[in-house]
């Protein structure tokens, strides 16, 4: 049982569905209401938004993480459709209103609205233009690449670059444009990225990198697409990868403190008493980095979500997060994952294999520790290297012994 009665998880996806998950896992059998704005049949999994239902190896009914017997299994109070627009806490009452007016009172509340995809002011409101985040967003995207012939994808970070990749898959022509002179390079750096440069370029794609876009073209439909050194690219169909931004604006006004993202403690838990935050909506105190950080990924979302489970069972901080960020992108049927969170700036030393090759490990290191390491095609590369990130390890006696 929990100390609150009543919970209401706000977000009906990864985070907050895991949240819930693991509150019945402990024996929780109070009522929980989760309110999400997607009127889906059960929470699916992103990731594969970019890579396997663009390819078309996947449909909606191969993403779904749960059957409707598992989500009837948790007992929930289910307001699907429905999107949370404010909160009020009242110190005699603490509620959430919803767009359709109702008001939901709640002991405890969990805010797992996660991101949305950011819309830079030059996207306009031309057709054939896509940001990719939830699963209608995919499909109309896949829907429109089977009759495009020009498609430029802005942002080369993971989610653009892996759109670009899943299009190169389906055989069709492809420009990655990003101000950054290489794929990645704000992540990984100058060097490793270079590497998924030279992937990309073997693959096909047309890059176009060290140049922004000044403006889309068109007339109702994208034709165009204007770089910033003048020249014109052709383009019927463009998609916009340019980050993500935390959904926090209901909360606005209510006293429960953002700034990128809603501010918590190491256990999720934020400044208000029985309000907790999950996922790529949250900003939680890092131990590892001394600092709040925002972390978009699958595997920070998840335990994240076990944390505040068990601080909601126990009504106190009994839990916090000590995981170091990790996350995965699959690109040309190859798999590249990192753990830790290195500067592009950090020094690289490649552990096994080097850029160009079929795969490699590359050590991050900066001020004589380790930060990060990056696997390409080598899972079992990077379980050999990642204790050293996690310990923080002396970066000279890293690469002395390797
Ligand atoms: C295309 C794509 C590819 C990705 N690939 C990878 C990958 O390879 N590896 C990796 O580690 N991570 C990847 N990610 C990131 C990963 O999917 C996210 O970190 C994860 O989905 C975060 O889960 P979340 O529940 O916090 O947020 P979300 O999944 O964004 O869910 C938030 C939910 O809250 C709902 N919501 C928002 N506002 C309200 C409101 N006011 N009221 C009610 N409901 C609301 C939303 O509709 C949504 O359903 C990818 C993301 C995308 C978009």
């Amino acid at each position: 049982m929990s100390r609150f009665e009543r919970i209401v998880v706000v977000g009906g996806s990864l985070a907050g569905m895991n949240v819930i998950q693991e509150l019945r896992r402990l024996g929780n059998s109070g009522g929980i209401t989760l309110i999400g704005e997607e009127k889906v049949r059960s929470p699916y999994d992103r990731t594969e938004l970019s890579k396997k239902l663009l390819t078309g190896s996947s449909d909606p009914d191969d993403l779904y993480l749960l059957t409707e017997e598992e989500i009837d299994e948790l007992d929930l109070d289910l307001r699907l459709g429905r999107r949370a627009t404010s909160l009020s806490l009242d110190p005699s009452r603490h509620t959430v209103t919803l767009d359709d007016g109702t008001v939901l009172e709640f002991d405890a509340l969990v805010v797992a609205t996660g991101s949305r995809a950011r819309r830079p002011a030059f996207m306009g409101h031309l057709a054939g233009v896509h940001v990719l985040r939830t699963l209608p967003d995919a499909l109309a995207l896949r829907t429109e690449l089977n009759s495009a012939r020009d498609v430029v994808v802005v942002g080369a970070g993971f989610i653009g670059a892996e759109v670009a990749a899943s299009v190169r898959t389906r055989g069709q022509s492809v420009t990655l444009v990003d101000p950054q002179p290489t794929p990645l390079g704000t992540v990984l750096g100058a060097i490793v990225g270079s590497h998924f440069a030279d992937l990309h370029t073997s693959h096909g794609t047309d890059l176009e990198l060290g140049v922004g876009v000044q403006e889309l073209m068109g007339d109702g439909r994208v034709n165009g697409v204007r770089l910033t050194d003048g020249r014109i690219l052709p383009a019927d169909l463009v998609v916009v990868g340019v980050g993500g931004a935390p959904v926090t604006e209901w909360l606005d006004g209510s006293g429960v403190e953002v700034d990128n993202g809603v501010l918590c403690d190491d256990g999720g838990h934020t400044n208000v008493p029985g309000i907790y935050a999950v996922g790529d909506a949250a900003r939680w105190y890092s131990d590892y980095f001394g600092a709040q950080v925002r972390s978009e990924h699958w595997n920070n979302a998840t335990l994240q979500a076990t944390v505040v489970a068990e601080n909601l069972i126990a009504g106190t901080k009994r839990s916090t997060l000590s995981a170091v960020p990790s996350f995965w992108s699959d690109q040309f049927r190859k798999r590249t994952q990192m753990v830790g969170c290195p500067l592009p700036t950090d020094q690289v030393r490649f552990m096994s294999g080097a850029p160009g090759e079929e795969r490699f490990v590359a050590l991050y290191g900066r001020d004589d520790r380790v930060t990060g390491v990056v696997s390409f095609n080598s899972p079992r590369g990077l379980s050999k290297y990642q204790h050293l990130v996690t310990a923080r390890a002396s970066w000279s006696e890293a690469i002395g012994s390797a």
